[in-house]
């Protein structure tokens, strides 16, 4: 990888939630999503940006948290919005537990 992210630091989530419920601010507003990401400073849980209300990106902009990461079954990829990069943090152990979602039914 050329290019490099500089807000590893800033990562507080290492070990990732046994289970979610959802996109926490779908549950909240009815709404609903497609796929899942935790904000890896906060653990926020957002929606992707192929879901109606892209609640991961929204939390970024309105937090600047910049980085977030795949909850989806068997993906360990992270993004990271400032960077505009795609990279897989060494160190965050665990995985979650998803209900499906409920677009893609
Ligand atoms: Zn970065
Ligand atoms: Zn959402
Ligand atoms: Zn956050």
């Amino acid at each position: 990888m050329s290019q490099e992210c500089s807000h590893l630091g800033q990562v507080e989530v290492t070990r990732l939630p046994e289970s979610v419920d959802g996109c926490e601010d779908c549950l909240r507003e009815g709404t609903g999503w497609v796929h899942l990401r935790i904000c890896l400073l906060c653990g926020h849980v957002g929606c992707c940006d192929s879901s109606p209300e892209r609640h991961a990106t929204r939390h970024f902009k309105q937090s600047g948290h910049p980085l977030i990461r795949s909850i989806e079954p068997g993906e360990e990829w992270s993004w990271c919005y400032v960077d505009d990069l795609a990279l897989v943090i060494d160190g965050i152990e665990g995985e979650t537990r998803i209900p499906p979602s409920p677009l893609l039914n």
